[in-house]
């Protein structure tokens, strides 16, 4: 099995400064890791820097959807729509243990206008149900054969029985209707793990700082090393800029003038808890908002997730929910449900910017442009990936490494279309071996269910962790199904450098928990010192780094009353 400890991570620096890559891709999240693995795959020597940690920016903040999108139907973006749904069924084929079928009830009440965020309604809302019978079979059709399962019609009775809180004022009747769900930051992790089998060379908390070029084409760039505080040069054939949000500023280290123009728009989750809304298995769609969103209520492990925003831009290193997005967000959730909720309910809060774009100069782009995503390449020679969503990571990864494949006169192969991600291989197997070693291990029915889901056939070396020293089997926190075990493992094998990335990012630990990880900071930071070897020193400083970002962000959300 492949590492990415410290060790590797600091071997990886050495490896970036004395090799000249095929490519290098500038960004660690679903979009970077996807690209690093497409291209690994197809033969390629690969190197991948990221400037904080994998996922850290828009890929740990989504609604953790693999979807098509019921909400493009209206605008009949039926291409989009159906690129989703056919990746969706990828998903759920290369990494059967990170996505699993969900279903959601899609409830209509009397008076409803623009259900799903529907821009146009009939008059009167006359046959708008009818409409969305419409839309939701139009829905499995372009699944296609990779469909997870039909849609349904549901009595008013059928709505309230699988979705036991809603308002029965009004209530007509509903659908159920089928998608994906995942962990959005675990996926970004089994992408870096496996393109790390393939041989490529990675880092975290390693920012491009600049281009280097000749003649007008970059040829390289340099790097800092946030960790070790070093500056390193990079050199490349083919250099892809994979950086969401920030893709416009990357472009812009070039000296050439961006093709694109990334308008960031911001989106704000809170974290409830299940048995506060009385939420079975089933995600509940709210029917509708006054700017025609569609705002979702899912499942997640012992919590539920609700959301999102859709606002303007801000300080896109630092996205915090405001006071206003989350009393946006709770009016809603008092308007459809009989439970009362207040702030006091709030588990926790994520939010993140979309990466949504538009073209700086129509025309100019030389690289296929699409709805969903763009494979842009500037006269500097650099390839930049933009826009899309984490349920098409794949498709815009193949497309930027096919643009590679053509500028080398190579022939164009597509290999991630069955590869299957890292814990995926044998699953069904390990699943059985490890619910049989982890009982005899003394782990409980749901921290081995979590490890499933959360690492899939690697769940076999967190055992061998607690085989080697059972105190790793104890739980983190009490009423979550996180072990010790996970620490260690996450800085020996998934290059977890900071108590940050073990709690946000590594683990959920920051959105499921009441306290927001404040309460197991220390103990994190110590098993992490211990196999880290930190000083004193360093360990402090690491444990007030993340108290501090926490204590910023639960001030900036706190509603006044
Ligand atoms: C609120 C919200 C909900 C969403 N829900 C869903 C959903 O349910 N389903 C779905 O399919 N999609 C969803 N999306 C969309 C999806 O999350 C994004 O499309 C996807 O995560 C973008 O990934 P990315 O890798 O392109 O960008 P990012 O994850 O932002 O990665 C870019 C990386 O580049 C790094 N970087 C930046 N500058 C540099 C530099 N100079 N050097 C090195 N590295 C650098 C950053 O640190 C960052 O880690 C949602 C988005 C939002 C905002």
């Amino acid at each position: 099995m492949h590492s990415l400890s410290s060790t590797e991570r600091r071997h990886n620096l050495t490896n970036l400064t004395g090799e000249r890559y095929d490519v290098l891709v500038i960004g660690g999240g679903v979009t970077g890791a996807g690209v690093a693995l497409d291209a690994a795959a197809r033969g390629y020597r690969v190197a991948l820097v990221e400037k904080i940690d994998f996922a850290s920016g828009t890929s740990s903040k989504s609604t953790k959807l693999v979807h098509g999108g019921i909400r493009y139907l209206p605008n009949f973006d039926f291409a989009l729509v159906h690129e989703a749904l056919v990746e969706r069924g990828i998903l759920l084929q290369n990494a059967p243990f990170l996505v699993s079928p969900l279903g959601f009830v899609l409830p209509i009440y009397e008076g409803d206008r623009h259900p799903v965020g529907m821009p146009f309604t009939t008059p009167k809302g006359i046959g708008l149900g009818l409409l969305l019978d419409i839309g939701l079979w139009m829905y499995d059709a372009l699944a296609g054969r990779r469909n997870i399962r039909l849609h349904r019609h549901l009595r008013r009775k059928g709505v309230l029985k699988l979705a036991p809180t809603l308002v029965p004022e009004g209530l007509k009747d509903g659908y159920m209707y089928y998608d994906g769900q995942t962990n959005d930051v675990r996926l970004t992790v089994a992408l870096i793990r496996t393109a790390a089998q393939f041989g490529a060379t990675i880092t975290n908390y390693t920012e491009v700082t600049s281009f280097i070029s000749e003649h007008g084409r970059v040829t390289g760039v340099n790097v800092h090393d946030r960790l070790g505080d070093q500056q390193l040069t990079v050199h490349a054939r083919h250099i892809v800029n994979a950086t969401g949000i920030f893709a416009e500023e990357v472009e812009e280290l070039t000296g050439t003038e961006p093709l694109v123009r990334i308008e960031p728009s911001k989106g704000v989750h809170l974290v409830l808890s299940r048995e506060d809304l009385k939420l079975g298995d089933a995600a509940i769609v709210l029917p509708e908002t006054e700017d025609k969103r569609i705002l979702f209520i899912v499942p997640w492990e012992s919590r539920a997730i609700f959301g999102t925003t859709d606002t303007g831009t801000g300080d896109l290193d630092h996205p915090t929910a405001s006071k206003e997005d989350v009393a946006y967000l709770l009016k809603y959730l008092n308007r459809y449900l009989t439970v009362k909720l207040t702030e006091e309910n709030i588990i926790s809060t994520y939010t993140g910017y979309r990466p949504l774009v538009s073209p700086r100069r129509p025309g100019r782009a030389t690289a296929k442009v699409s709805r969903t995503h763009a494979v842009l390449q500037s006269p500097s020679g650099l390839v930049t990936i933009v826009g899309g969503k984490l349920t098409t990571y794949r498709r815009m990864a193949q497309d930027t490494v096919d643009v590679l494949n053509r500028r080398d006169g190579s022939p164009v192969v597509h290999p991630t279309q069955s590869l299957p991600l890292q814990g995926s291989a044998g699953w069904p197997f390990v699943q059985r071996e490890l619910e049989k070693k982890g009982s005899a291990l003394g782990l409980s029915h749901q921290t081995i269910a979590h490890l499933g889901k959360s690492y899939g056939a690697e769940s076999l070396a967190i055992l061998d962790l607690i085989s080697g020293d059972p105190s790793l089997a104890q739980l983190l926190i009490d009423d979550l199904p996180y072990i010790r075990a996970e620490v260690v493992y996450a800085t020996c094998y998934e290059m977890a450098v900071t108590p940050y990335d073990v709690l946000a990012r590594r683990t959920s630990i920051t959105l499921e928990d009441r306290q927001r990880g404040l309460g197991v900071v220390d103990e994190v930071a110590a098993l992490m010192a211990k196999e880290l070897q930190w000083t004193p020193e360093q360990q402090k400083s690491l444990v007030d780094a993340f108290c501090r970002a926490m204590d910023r962000q639960i001030a900036a959300e706190k509603i006044e009353v």
